[in-house]
């Protein structure tokens, strides 16, 4: 497979696999709260088979786990001895797994909690840590650097330096996190941001994260207008909406409480959502698409579809025509079958 820039050039498109970390959470290794990636080392199984889950469900990258593994992080939890095993580790398994599929695999730098938009110390603290992560990204053989989620465009635009500094010229894909305010948090317009980090010389700009598809679409669109290279939309795969812009702010419908983070699922996008997301977004020229936390293996197979990847998972797209109750066989069973059937659903009974 060629590079990022090339799968990309005239209106190719590519279907990007993200939210790791919420996946990874929800199959029992990973604390919320705490977000530690430590899972890379202590249960490396567990990213590899989901990074072969991806590949299977057509996402065309395969992302190394690195979200959060960043010096700063390593050190609150006290394992910055850690930090640099952790980044190889993590990145030689996104590799391994992308060679056995032919994708691509990218490295990956996030936001952190040190900048300060008025203090040029924690710029250069910032840049230090992504430029060590950017090199070993670099070393490991990655085809492109993400920097994602940052809430400000300061930060963004120093991800996209230390990439461009030390990613011994790999392309940067930058997307920001749209929250509530349609600016970052030092006060830029969201699509004037992408539009300064494409000037900049980012690849692929774009918004990932925060909100869901509903309310993520409006302000690609905007992106889209404003900028010339490839746009990346990675909304989360719940269900935000006019009142409840971010999944940080979703509530249960039934109850009405906050259900960030742990009852999310309660208002996750349902297959038919993402497929929904990934038509609009197709229609709206979106060339590189996924999902982010909430995103699982059934989700990223609907976008694959619908931006025609023809993902070997899709042999298992549901055929209800098959089911010995529900389907054509059923008729040429007893009656037992049609009232099992009634039973079950309860209609016509
Ligand atoms: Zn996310």
């Amino acid at each position: 497979m060629n590079g990022l820039i090339e799968a990309l050039a005239n209106g190719g498109t590519l279907v990007v696999a993200e939210g790791y970390m919420w996946e990874i959470e929800r199959r029992g290794y990973l604390q919320l709260g705490n977000y530690l990636p430590e899972v890379v080392l202590d249960h490396p199984e567990v990213i590899k088979q989901l990074h072969e889950e991806f590949a299977h469900a057509g996402s065309d990258v395969i992302e190394a786990f690195t979200y959060y593994a960043h010096r700063e992080m390593l050190k609150l939890r006290g394992r910055e001895e850690d930090l640099e095993k952790l980044n190889r580790t993590a990145l030689k398994m996104a590799r391994e797994v992308a060679d056995r599929h032919g994708k691509l695999m990218a490295g990956n730098v996030s936001n952190t909690p040190l900048y300060e938009p008025d203090d040029p110390k924690t710029h250069e603290v910032i840049y230090a840590m992504f430029k060590e992560q950017v090199q070993w990204a670099v070393e490991e053989g990655a085809d492109f650097i993400i920097g994602e989620t940052f809430g400000a465009y300061g930060e963004a635009e120093i991800a996209l330096r230390a990439i461009k500094d030390w990613g011994k010229g790999l392309p940067a894909v930058i997307t920001i996190a749209a929250y509530v305010p349609e600016r970052t948090t030092d006060d830029v317009p969201l699509p004037e941001a992408c539009k300064k980090l494409q000037d900049a010389g980012a690849a692929v700009v774009g918004l990932n994260c925060s909100r869901g598809p509903e309310t993520l679409m409006p302000l690609i669109r905007e992106v889209k207008k404003l900028c010339t290279v490839p746009i990346a939309a990675l909304p989360v795969a719940y269900r935000t909406n006019a009142e409840e812009k971010t999944f940080f702010a979703l509530r249960d419908p039934k109850s009405g409480k906050r259900v960030y983070p742990d009852n999310l699922d309660c208002v996750r996008c349902s297959r038919e959502d993402a497929r929904k997301f990934a038509e609009e977004a197709r229609a709206a020229g979106v060339q590189y698409i996924g999902l982010c936390c909430g995103n699982a293996p059934n989700l990223t197979r609907e976008l694959a579809e619908v931006y025609r990847k023809e993902p070997p998972a899709s042999r298992f797209r549901s055929r209800m025509e098959l089911s010995m109750v529900f389907g054509d066989k059923a008729k040429e069973y007893g009656a037992e079958m049609s009232t099992t059937a009634k039973w079950m659903t309860g209609d016509g009974l």
